[in-house]
C-alpha cells in the first residue's frame, strides 16, 4: 500500500471511534475538532523536525520516524547522496583537467567577458610572465604590445597574432584566443621560435637563390637570341632545339621573376597611396588584347569610379594574373568579362570566364605555391603555378580577400573584395 493511502486511512480509523463516540455522548464536532488539532500539532512538530535537519545541511542520517515523512526525509536523503556523488566526480574532473593543463608546454590563460584572468597555467607564466597574483587583473595591462591589444579587441580570432615574449624577446609566441561560454575566452599561446627561424631560412634561401639565378639567365637568353640570329636555317635539329632552349629559359626567367615578387610581398612594407584602379584596369586589358588574338573579347566594365588605397605595382601584378588566367584558361573566342563595381560596404574586382573550369576539389588548393591543376589540354598551357599565390598574398596587405566560384566545363569567376576603408576617392 503506498503511504498516502496510508496515512488516509489512519486518518480514516481515528475518525470511526470519534464519530461512534461523538454519536454517543453528543460531542461530535469538538472532539472533531480535537483530532485535527492534534493531527496539526503532529505536522507542526514533523515540520519543525524537518527543518532542523535541512538547516544544518541534511547531513548524516536522518531522523526516526514513519509514515509519509519518513518517504520525504528519504528522497531529500537520496538526493543529496546522489549530489554529493556528482561534486566529488565534477571536483575530480576539474582536478584533472587542472593538472593536464598546467602540464601543458603551450600557455593557456582563462579571461572572463571584461579581459580579466580567471586562471593561467604553469606555461602562462613562464612565457607570459603572469604571477598567481595577477589573477583579476585585466590582462591589456599586463601584455601591452599594441598588436596584441588590437588583436584582442578585434573579436576576429581565426588567425593568431605573432608576438616576441614579454619576458625574453628572442622567443616568439603564436596567440590564440578561442571564445567559449558566455562571454568568456581562453587564450593559447605557443612557442613558434623554431618555425619562424625556419621560415625566415625558407625565405632567405628562395630570395637568394632566384637573385642569383637572375644573371646567368640572362645571360643564357642573350646567347641563345644571337645563335637564334645566326641559324641559317640549314639543320631542323638546331632550329626547333634553339627554339625550345629559349622557351624554357623565358619559363624559368618567369619563375624566378615570381619567385621574387613573392619574395618581395612577403618581406616588404607596404607603401600604399591612392591607386586610381578604373585607370589601372582600362591600361591592363589594352595589353591583354594586344597579347595577340583579335578574335578575342574582353569585356571590361567599371561600374563604380572608385579609387582604392594601396600599391599600385602590387595591385597590377594580381589584376594582371587574374586577366591572363582567364585567357589562358577559356578558348580563344569565348568573352572575358572584367568588372569593377561596389556591392553593400565592399570594392569588387571580378574577372569571369567561361572556359574549362575548376573542379571543386582542386578549388581550395589552387592559390597554393606551384599547384596547378593536371588537365588534358588541346594546347600545352605554360604557367608557373605561383600566380594565384602572388595574387592571395598582393589582397592579404589590401586587407581584401579572393573569391573563387568555378564550375567544370563552364567556366570561372576570380572575385577581389577590398574593404569600405580602403576606398579613398
Ligand atoms: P599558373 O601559372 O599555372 O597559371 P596560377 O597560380 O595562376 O598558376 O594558377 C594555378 C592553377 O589554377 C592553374 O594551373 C590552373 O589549373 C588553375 N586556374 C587558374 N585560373 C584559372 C581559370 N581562370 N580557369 C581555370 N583554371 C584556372
Amino acid at each position: 500500500m503506498s503511504v498516502w493511502y496510508k496515512e488516509i486511512w489512519t486518518v480514516l480509523l481515528l475518525l470511526v471511534p470519534i464519530s461512534i463516540i461523538g454519536a454517543m455522548t453528543g460531542l461530535f464536532l469538538p472532539l472533531l475538532f480535537l483530532l485535527t488539532l492534534c493531527l496539526l500539532c503532529r505536522q507542526i512538530y514533523q515540520i519543525s523536525r524537518f527543518e532542523k535537519w535541512i538547516s544544518k545541511g541534511g547531513k548524516g542520517q536522518y531522523p526516526k520516524t514513519s509514515g509519509i515523512w519518513e518517504e520525504i526525509y528519504y528522497h531529500v536523503y537520496r538526493i543529496r547522496k546522489t549530489e554529493k556523488k556528482r561534486k566529488k566526480k565534477l571536483g575530480k574532473l576539474i582536478e584533472q583537467f587542472h593538472r593536464s593543463t598546467e602540464a601543458l608546454p603551450d600557455a593557456a590563460v582563462v579571461l572572463s567577458a571584461n579581459d580579466e584572468i580567471e586562471w593561467a597555467n604553469k606555461a602562462a607564466r613562464e612565457v607570459l610572465g603572469l604571477q598567481q597574483s595577477d589573477k583579476g587583473q585585466r590582462i591589456p595591462n599586463l601584455i601591452r604590445f599594441p598588436e596584441f591589444i588590437r588583436y584582442l579587441q578585434s573579436n576576429d580570432y581565426k588567425e593568431p597574432v605573432i608576438l616576441p615574449s614579454p619576458l625574453n624577446n628572442r622567443i616568439t609566441l603564436a596567440v590564440r584566443v578561442v571564445p567559449y561560454g558566455s562571454g568568456l575566452r581562453l587564450l593559447l599561446a605557443q612557442d613558434v621560435t623554431q618555425l619562424k627561424k625556419m621560415e625566415t631560412m625558407r625565405k632567405d634561401f628562395v630570395a637568394n637563390v632566384s637573385h642569383e639565378l637572375r644573371t646567368p639567365l640572362t645571360v643564357l637568353k642573350g646567347y641563345l637570341e644571337t645563335l637564334q640570329d645566326m641559324d641559317d636555317g640549314q639543320s631542323a635539329l638546331l632550329t626547333t632545339s634553339f627554339k625550345e632552349m629559349r622557351g624554357q629559359t623565358e619559363r624559368m626567367q618567369h619563375l624566378v621573376d615570381d619567385l621574387l615578387l613573392l619574395t618581395h610581398l612577403e618581406t616588404q612594407r607596404r607603401k600604399s597611396q591612392c591607386v586610381d584602379v578604373p585607370a589601372l584596369l582600362k591600361q591592363i586589358c589594352k595589353e591583354g588584347h594586344s597579347l595577340g588574338d583579335t578574335s578575342r573579347r574582353i569585356h571590361l566594365s567599371l561600374e563604380a569610379p572608385v579609387h582604392i588605397y594601396g600599391e599600385e605595382n602590387e595591385l597590377r601584378s594580381a589584376f594582371t594574373n587574374l586577366l591572363g588566367n582567364a585567357l589562358k584558361y577559356s578558348p580563344e573566342d569565348s568573352p572575358v568579362n572584367v568588372r569593377w563595381y561596389q556591392s553593400g560596404e565592399e570594392v569588387i574586382l571580378a574577372v569571369e570566364d567561361q572556359g574549362e573550369g575548376i573542379a571543386a576539389a582542386d578549388i581550395p588548393r589552387v592559390t597554393e605555391r606551384f599547384y596547378r591543376v593536371e588537365v588534358k589540354r588541346p594546347k600545352k598551357v605554360s604557367g608557373t603555378g605561383l600566380g594565384l599565390s602572388i595574387v592571395k598574398h598582393v589582397l592579404m596587405r589590401h586587407d581584401a580577400k579572393l573569391l573563387i566560384v568555378s564550375q567544370l566545363g563552364k567556366g570561372s569567376t576570380f572575385s577581389c573584395h577590398f574593404p569600405a576603408q580602403r576606398v579613398c576617392g
